[in-house]
């Protein structure tokens, strides 16, 4: 429930169909209402209207008998019979058969003639006892005044025996227990209502002889109430099997109707509700309205009937049943519930349908939305039924999405250009860096190389003189001592040689430092053969450390090259392959041509060795000059002049080796040399060092 109520919350087609349609869920709820309680209301104004125009017609119709009744007392009161028996007094029982035959003509139930005192002359019946003055009946009264007049009367079970005995009998009735009524301790009803009335008898003078008193009883005068419910209900009048009902009250017992208990036996002897007993009899008032009677809920009209003196001495009752029209009613307005919900129904789902196509485009943009923020970069909505501002707003979110895409990919791809450029220039500035710190380098190296040989030169002229000095004199002392210098002769020689030695290393040292003043000269040059030439030259170091020598000499290239600097080059190669190997080993000397996609570039000699190799921390650094292991006996110029020498010739030396294992350098030269300004003191620091290494 409550995740319904989020979506509600969060989706916008819920709340535009909550707005549609909680009208229509309050409006017709409270439509429904009202139609209820409308109805409802005018189904009882209508049903108090029509029981309140039965309630007239059975009134006027009640009247019509009460004024019939007294019409025809007063017409047999005028009767030419009477008129002509009257004027002979005392023949009652000619009178009584007279009065008999006018009741029962006349409908009466009791007929009698009284003197001017009120009091009976003769009656219909033989039974009656003659008693005191009726004078004190109002319509008794009203006709010995002359005036004929019509009532209705309760009378006590004695005053009905008053008139006849059988009266009394018939009118009795077994109170029957009736479920709401007052309580009522009797068990029968034994007084009776009547129809009273009295017309003055005149002789043909017009002088008055008595008065003629009769009536009809209405207990039990099924008749009346039957009429009554045959004027009110007339076949037809009531629709959908409702049926009338007419009944005439004494007090509160039903003494004449034709309401039916069960079997069809009717209702007489039982009682009117309480509620309707203290309203009509208690108040004065007519009934309009549903009541329960004896067995079911009828629409209701009560009356009370007034005695002669005013006094409520009786109802007069009609109604119908109410059940079926309460049922049409129900069923009408049931019907209308049905059609409303059904209608409602209908247009909740119609609008929902509705609004399901309305929103399509905003959902499927939304789950797009949702499907772009995971990364899906080709989620689009596609083609939307709808035509309206939403299916257009999904084409236009669309196109916004493509053109972002397009976007997209050319900022991709101006970043892949970008980094491709900062590649670029990053390793352009690397190979600058390299270039300038190798420049770096080679300046420095050259301008310590240009002081060292300065020096060197300068020291070598100071060597150069005492030398001199020390093998003239070395002569003096062999010429002056003469033979007596036999016996040193030896040791003069040896110290001459050393002198000598001295001096041609000087010479070679000034040889270097001035290397324009020792200029060589470049020739072609077959480097098999300068290989051989300085394997002679090195020949006693192999010796002394027993290392075996391989030769593959292949290059059949020449070189141009000063063949003495190739010499140097290679000697320093190989002293140093030598003393990497203290404890002997093998070294190789190798030479090919140098070709690339066929064509000749020069040679290759390689200078191999068996013997500690070179730690990995050094190998930079060992053609930096100055650089050694060899401490106390190496210089550290050997490589970095043998590179200078091969970089002036366009040349290039390579190192590859690995610790334990030995070590090979690579001399590549070409055929035809390209030449590299290179600085003057590396040319005599060479000289130097190799002069050293020899
Ligand atoms: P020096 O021989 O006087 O030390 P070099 O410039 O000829 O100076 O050599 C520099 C260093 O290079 C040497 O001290 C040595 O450590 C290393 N080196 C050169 N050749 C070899 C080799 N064949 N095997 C091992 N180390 C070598």
């Amino acid at each position: 429930m409550p995740r319904l109520a989020e979506r509600a919350r969060r989706s916008v087609r819920a709340k535009l169909l909550a707005l549609v349609l909680a009208p229509l869920a309050v409006g017709v709820p409270v439509l429904l209402g009202l139609v209820w309680t409308w109805g409802n209301q005018s189904y009882q104004r209508l049903l108090t209207y029509k029981i309140s125009s039965d309630m007239v017609t059975a009134h006027e119709y009640f009247d019509r008998v009460r004024i019939g009744v007294g019409h025809e007392v007063q017409a047999a009161a005028e009767s030419h019979r009477l008129a002509l028996l009257l004027p002979r007094q005392g023949r009652d029982a000619e009178m009584s058969g007279l009065l008999a035959n006018l009741a029962v003509a006349r409908g009466l139930d009791f007929l009698h003639f009284l003197d001017r005192d009120g009091r009976i002359l003769a009656s219909a019946h033989n039974e009656f006892a003659p008693a005191d003055s009726r004078v004190a009946w109002p319509v008794v009264a009203a006709a010995l005044a002359g005036q004929a007049h019509t009532t209705v009367e309760r009378l006590s079970a004695d005053q009905l025996a008053g008139i006849d005995p059988a009266l009394r009998r018939r009118a009795r009735l077994d109170l029957v227990p009736t479920r709401a009524a007052a309580p009522d301790p009797r068990s029968f009803e034994d007084r009776g209502l009547i129809i009273h009335a009295a017309a003055p008898v005149a002789d043909a003078q017009g002088r008055p002889l008595g008065v003629l008193e009769g009536g009809v009883l209405l207990n039990g005068n099924l008749e009346i109430v039957d009429r009554i419910n045959a004027i009110v209900y007339r076949d037809g009048s009531l629709p959908l099997g409702s049926r009338g009902t007419a009944t005439l009250f004494l007090d509160d017992v039903r003494i004449a109707t034709n309401v039916r208990l069960f079997e069809g036996k009717r209702a007489l002897g039982t009682r009117v509700s309480a509620a309707v007993r203290e309203h009509v009899l208690g108040r004065g008032e007519t009934w309009l309205g549903t009541a329960f009677v004896v067995t079911d809920d009828y629409v209701s009209g009560y009356e009370p009937v007034l005695d002669g003196r005013g006094a409520r001495v009786g109802m007069l009752y009609v109604g119908f049943l109410e059940e079926p029209f309460r049922n049409a009613m129900r069923f009408a307005l049931g019907a209308l519930f049905v059609l409303f919900a059904v209608l409602s129904g209908l247009g909740t789902v119609l609008s929902l349908r509705w609004a399901r196509s309305v929103f399509q485009p905003i959902e499927r943009m939304n789950a797009v939305i949702q499907r772009a923020r995971q990364g899906e970069a080709g989620a689009r909505v596609g083609e939307v039924a709808s035509r309206d501002e939403l299916g257009r707003l999904a084409g236009e979110f669309d196109h916004l999405l493509d053109t972002l895409a397009a976007r997209r990919e050319e900022l991709q791809r101006w970043g892949e250009e970008l980094d491709a450029k900062v590649a670029e220039r990053t390793r352009e500035l690397s190979e600058a860096n390299a270039h300038l710190r190798h420049a770096q380098q080679q300046l420095v190296m050259n301008e310590k190389l240009a002081a060292i040989g300065e020096l060197t030169a300068g020291v070598a002229h100071e060597i150069n003189n005492p030398v001199a000095v020390i093998q003239g004199n070395l002569d003096v002392l062999r010429d002056v001592l003469g033979e007596a210098a036999d016996p040193v002769r030896g040791e003069i020689r040896l110290i001459h040689q050393q002198a000598d030695r001295i001096r041609q290393i000087v010479t070679k040292l000034l040889q270097f430092a001035r290397p324009g003043d020792f200029a060589g000269y470049v020739e072609a040059v077959d480097v098999n053969a300068v290989l051989a030439d300085c394997l002679l030259l090195t020949q006693h170091n192999l010796d002394r450390r027993s290392v075996a020598v391989e030769q593959r000499l292949e290059a059949t290239l020449p070189v141009e090259i000063n063949r003495s600097e190739l010499q140097q080059v290679l000697i320093n190669l190989i002293v140093n392959a030598i003393q990497a190997m203290p404890d002997g080993g093998t070294l190789t000397l190798a030479s090919e041509n140098w070709l690339e996609h066929d064509q000749p570039m020069g040679v290759v000699l390689r200078v191999r060795d068996t013997g500690h190799g070179i730690a990995p921390e050094n190998l930079s650094s060992i053609f930096d000059p100055f650089f050694t292991t060899k401490r106390g006996s190496g210089t550290g110029l050997g490589l970095s002049i043998s590179y200078t020498i091969v970089e002036r010739y366009g040349g290039h030396i390579e190192v590859d080796s690995r610790p334990g294992e030995g070590a090979e350098f690579a001399v590549r030269l070409r055929c035809e040399p390209i030449y590299d300004d290179a600085p003057e003191a590396p040319h005599f620091a060479r000289r130097w060092d190799i002069a050293g290494k020899i």
